[in-house]
């Protein structure tokens, strides 16, 4: 699938450490998800390249943070032109690697490149302040300086955006990075740093070190116990946002962690229905359902409860899987083994429990599974207490508010959750009473660069996007003038 790219240059297999691309002895293959079948071997680095990285990171800083926000921005801003003009070859190299339909595949390419654009605009506005004087003598002042060299290290369901929607504050504040993309998609990270090079990203500014599963781990451990990088950035599971988070406290490392969710998606008696069913399609269904916003668990309350599993049934079932390169397919493949053999547990274990089988629970092939819907689904069961990150819809009934609300809360977790109801003051009880970061009222779609995306509980620490998403990036310093 990687032979007909418009920009066949776009393809690289190294890492990009000071400006350079770097080879390795060691290799690691990268797949098709969809077909088995081996994409490219990319230079598999370990803490010794970590070390160069960072080194080079640190050097490139001073002349960096010496630029004016303008001139940052405005190389962001021609990286952004750059993502959009290579498009369609980034979008086949992201279906290529991580299996999204091609369609969805574009629509990411356009919703990573806004962060660069969002954030080469925000990086002309990191406002300092003046404090009012409480002694005559004296002035107070507050500025905001880069934090220094930050690291992210970033997931494979979203192989560009979620790399923008790092590295695009802390280059716009004035900081270098190092990214570690995940394993199983290096080519689109690889892909949008020769586009970073392009748009005239100074050398160490921008590194990103490639590994396999094991190597990324010694990187981890490199990248977190440096003095040298002050801020690490993780999208990934809990499990490993908790790793990270021990090897970061010894240097006290600022941390955004933005971590596992288990979204509930409640349908009230009030809500119009047909708009409900088409935004559980979109929450669930996207990505084959892989992605940390994605419904887990739906709650629909009793008098619509049939009419929703019925309605959501009919259209799960229209959905076409296959691969993401054909026309017409929208589902793609999972992501690994591992993967589909969670999914296949969570409906096996339901199954077992006593929910009915309304649509789908049909794996095809080596990845593919087919949209599934759970009805009578019940809170003891895997799939309403984990995240199952892959096309299954658990359909759970409710009475009361109060009861739809209790059912939502009771999980460590709190990125995303959804509601739909028509009733103003329900929707403020509700939205103020959900524990989550983000909540999604009656819309299945939340994520975009201008809105700050972020969890709480055990889902993570700090937002990534809006202006609140330069924060992290940014160290606050207190002058205070005497003598005056
Ligand atoms: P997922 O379950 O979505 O694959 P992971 O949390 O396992 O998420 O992986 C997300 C990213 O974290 C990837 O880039 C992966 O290489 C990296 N990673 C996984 N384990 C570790 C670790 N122990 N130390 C550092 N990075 C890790």
């Amino acid at each position: 699938p990687l032979a007909t790219l418009n920009d066949p240059s776009l393809l690289k297999t190294d890492a990009l450490i000071n400006g350079e691309w770097v080879s390795h002895s060691s290799r690691f293959d990268v797949t098709d998800p969809a077909t088995g079948l081996k994409l490219a071997d990319v230079a598999n680095h370990g803490a010794e390249s970590a070390h160069h990285a960072i080194v080079a990171a640190n050097k490139a800083w001073p002349a960096w943070r010496a630029k004016t926000a303008k001139e940052r921005g405005a190389i962001l801003m021609k990286w952004f032109q750059l993502l959009h003009a290579n498009a369609d070859d980034l979008a086949r190299i992201m279906t290529a690697e991580q299996g999204k339909p091609l369609s969805e595949a574009r629509g990411e390419v356009g919703y990573g490149a806004s962060f660069l654009e969002w954030f080469a605009e925000e990086a002309k506005r990191i406002y300092g302040e003046t404090i009012p004087t409480t002694d005559n003598n004296k002035r107070y002042v507050v500025i905001k300086q880069p934090i220094g060299v930050c690291a992210a290290i970033t997931p494979w369901n979203f192989p560009i955006a979620m790399i923008t929607r790092k590295v695009a504050p802390a280059l716009a504040a004035g900081c270098p990075v190092v990214i570690k993309p995940a394993e199983q998609t290096p080519l689109s990270a690889l892909a949008v740093a020769e586009l970073a090079q392009r748009a005239g990203m100074p050398a160490g500014v921008l590194n990103v070190l490639t590994a396999d599963s094991d190597n990324s781990i010694d990187i981890g451990k490199v990248l977190c116990t440096s003095d040298i990088v002050r801020h690490l950035s993780f999208t990934g599971s809990t499990e490993v946002g908790r790793i990270l988070s021990a090897q970061c406290a010894p240097t006290i490392k600022k941390l955004a962690l933005e971590l596992g969710g288990n979204a509930p998606f409640i349908v009230f008696d009030d809500a119009d229905l047909d708009s409900a069913v088409e935004g559980a399609m979109v929450s669930k269904y996207r990505n084959a359902g892989q992605t940390c916003v994605c419904a887990n668990r739906f709650y629909v309350q009793a008098g619509v409860y049939d009419r929703f599993v019925e309605k959501l049934a009919e259209k799960a079932r229209g959905i076409k899987v296959g691969n993401g390169f054909e026309a017409g397919v929208n589902q793609g493949p999972m992501i690994d083994d591992a993967a589909i053999a969670k999914v296949e547990s969570h409906v096996a274990d339901a199954l077992a429990k006593g929910a009915t089988l309304v649509a789908g629970g049909e794996r095809q092939g080596d990845r593919f599974f087919t949209p599934t819907v759970l009805a009578n689904v019940t809170p003891d069961m895997l799939c309403s207490k984990e995240e199952t990150f892959g096309p299954v819809a658990p359909i759970l009934r409710f009475e009361t508010e109060a009861e739809a609300v209790e059912l939502a809360n009771a999980t460590e977790f709190g990125l995303a959750s959804y509601f739909y109801s028509r009733d103003i003051g329900r929707i403020f009880r509700v939205g103020e009473a959900l524990e989550y970061g983000m909540v999604g009222i009656n819309t299945g779609l939340i994520s975009t660069a201008e809105v700050p995306f972020g969890g709480v509980k055990q889902s993570g620490l700090g937002r990534e996007g809006a202006h609140q998403g330069m924060d992290d990036y940014v160290e606050i310093k207190y002058l205070c003038l005497g003598d005056i």
